[in-house]
């Protein structure tokens, strides 16, 4: 079962599949795995024990940075992050990222994000969309329309509680659509990365 794996240098973490979206571009839907790593579909959830062990065991020479990813919406397991993540920090000096569809307070609603305080160094999170007509339609989110809202609204919370917050589109949208994505990314202080659409399993984040 690959809880981590290496990606480009960096040390991921897959501690769950599930996922409340069904996005147009999710590399889950052509591929099992990245790159050479064995399949990131899990047998079970992990528990903090197999995390924490599988971490211990896990080479990670050379290694400075730590990404909340895999084959699934991290924050599904909201407290496990919090936990693995302060485990992390407590046996290592890397730095940590989540990687997120910033869906949090839907998935989650009594979760505390300042528990992120301290724990996470920065946080990438799929805008997707300029309004919430089109988010609707790339990332398919169980909940309906008003998820565009609140993933901007997580955004602009996570500002205040972690150092670094990043958002991303695919470029599946149109040109128009991504310059509307910029707008909006700078209009809320917050950088904007656009990721080319893959089909293989060469690249995912
Ligand atoms: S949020 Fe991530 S895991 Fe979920 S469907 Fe979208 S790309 Fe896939």
């Amino acid at each position: 079962m690959t809880i981590f794996y290496k990606f480009e240098g960096k040390l991921y973490i897959n501690i769950t599949n599930g996922c409340p979206c069904k996005c147009v571009f999710c590399i889950r839907d052509n591929a099992d795995s990245i790159k050479d790593n064995d399949s990131l579909w899990l047998e079970h959830e992990p528990s903090f024990e197999e995390i924490t062990a599988a971490f211990d065991v896990f080479d990670k020479s050379g290694m400075t940075d730590a990404v909340f990813c895999g084959y699934g919406e991290p924050c599904v397991r909201a407290d496990m992050i919090v936990r693995v993540a302060e485990y992390i920090k407590q046996h290592s000096d890397m730095r940590i990222r989540l990687n997120t569809n910033g869906l949090v307070k839907l998935i989650h609603r009594d979760f505390d994000i300042n528990s992120f305080r301290g724990v996470i160094d920065s946080v990438s999170i799929s805008l997707n969309a300029p309004d919430a007509c089109r988010y609707n339609e790339v990332t398919r989110p169980s909940f309906g329309e008003k998820s565009f809202d609140v993933m901007l609204k997580f955004a602009e919370d996570m500002k205040q509680i972690v150092p670094t917050v990043g958002f991303t589109v695919v470029d599946i949208i149109s040109e128009e659509e991504i310059q509307r994505c910029h707008a909006l990314a700078d209009s809320m202080g917050i950088p904007l990365r656009v990721r080319h659409y893959v089909t293989d399993n060469e690249s995912y984040t």
